[in-house]
Formats: C-alpha cells, structure tokens, sequence
C-alpha cells in the first residue's frame, strides 16, 4: 500500500502514519524527519538547508524529489510506504507521479487531514513544550509555514481531486477516531 499524508503542519500526520507504520508494516518517509537528520549529522545538505527549516520555508523541489527517489527504491519500502510531508509543491506530486509510473507502482490514497488553523498553533506549541528540538515550532515561523502550506502545498488537493483520489478526514477528532476514519478509507478495520 502507498498513501500520502497531507495536512498542515500539525494536522496530525506523524502520529498517524507512526501508527499506520506499526499496524500494517509501510514504511513512514517523512521528508521533515530526513532532513533535520541531515542537519544533525552536519552533512553538506544539512548545512545547505538549516536555514530553510528554521524559517519554514521550502526545500527545493530537485532535491526533495531526488531525497524521496532514492528513499522509496529501498528494500523497506517494498511492502509499501506512507508519504508524510512530501508532496509539498505540485511539481513534486507532478514528479512522484513519474516516478511511480516508471517503478510500475501506483499510489492507493491520498488523505488529507483538515484542521482548523486556530487549534495549530496550540498543538505546535505543546509539541515544542514537550519535544523542543524543532527550531520551526514557534509562533513566528508557525505563521510562516502555514502561509506555505496555504500558497505552496493546498494547491495539490485539486490536483489529486481532480485525478479522484483525494479523501479527507476531519483532524479535529480524536487521534483513535482519526485513525478509525483512516482505516475505513483504506479498507481494513480495526
Ligand atoms: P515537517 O517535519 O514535514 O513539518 O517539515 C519540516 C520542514 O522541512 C518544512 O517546513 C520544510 O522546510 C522542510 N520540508 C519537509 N518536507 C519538504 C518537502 N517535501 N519540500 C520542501 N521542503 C520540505
């Protein structure tokens, strides 16, 4: 099975594709959790996009659709993975559709979590309370990626409506009542 999460920053997206990731063996790629890796191991793409992050901004696309290339081609992901954070532009979707259509792989859901901004920021900032590793879970650059997500990542949902394969799901449930909604979707109850 291949899925992409989407949703803002917040949305809920890690928490349930961890979950989908223990339940059903696919493999969570998160693009967010590669790259502050980079930036950890002080690699030179590390060094290249702290900054990025930081102020929460994107990526660029060459890179993150190389990053995701090179990730889905290993062998744990051959049972299938969970996109979370990628794609975030419509010429990464544009890209992923390519690559799965060389790879003769097709995508089976693309969910998108929806939240109400207002309920954002108070997540991010009990994430930052109870985690605090993340230089962007502050108000400030909060502000900035949601501003992102808004003109940059929203534009994909009519993309994938368009191809028919966008379901939504309200991100302002519970965690559980989330993920029952997600395994609906997806065809396997709990
Ligand atoms: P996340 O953990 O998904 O919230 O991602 C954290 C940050 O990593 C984002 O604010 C971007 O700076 C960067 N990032 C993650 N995924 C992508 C992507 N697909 N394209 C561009 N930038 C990304």
């Amino acid at each position: 099975m291949r899925l992409i999460l989407m949703g803002p920053p917040g949305a809920g997206k890690g928490t349930q594709a961890k979950r989908l990731e223990d339940l059903y063996g696919l493999k969570q790629l998160s693009t967010g959790d590669m790259l502050r890796a980079e930036i950890a191991s002080k690699s030179e793409l590390g060094q290249r996009v702290e900054g990025i992050l930081a102020a929460g901004e994107l990526v660029s696309d060459d890179i993150m659709i190389e990053m995701i290339a090179n990730r889905t081609a290993k062998p744990d992901c051959e049972k299938g993975f969970i996109l979370d954070g990628f794609p975030r532009t419509v010429a990464q979707a544009e890209a992923l559709d390519d690559m799965l259509h060389n790879m003769k792989l097709d995508l089976d859901a693309v969910i998108e979590i929806q939240v109400d901004e207002n309920a954002l920021y108070d997540r991010v900032q009990k994430r930052a309370a109870e985690d605090g590793t993340r230089a962007d879970d502050n108000v400030e650059v909060m502000k900035n990626r949601l501003e992102v997500y808004r003109k940059q990542t929203a534009p994909i949902t009519p993309y994938y409506k368009a191809k028919g394969m966008l379901k939504t799901v309200n991100g302002m449930e519970s965690i559980d009542d989330v993920a029952a909604k997600i395994d609906s979707i997806l065809g396997v109850s709990t």
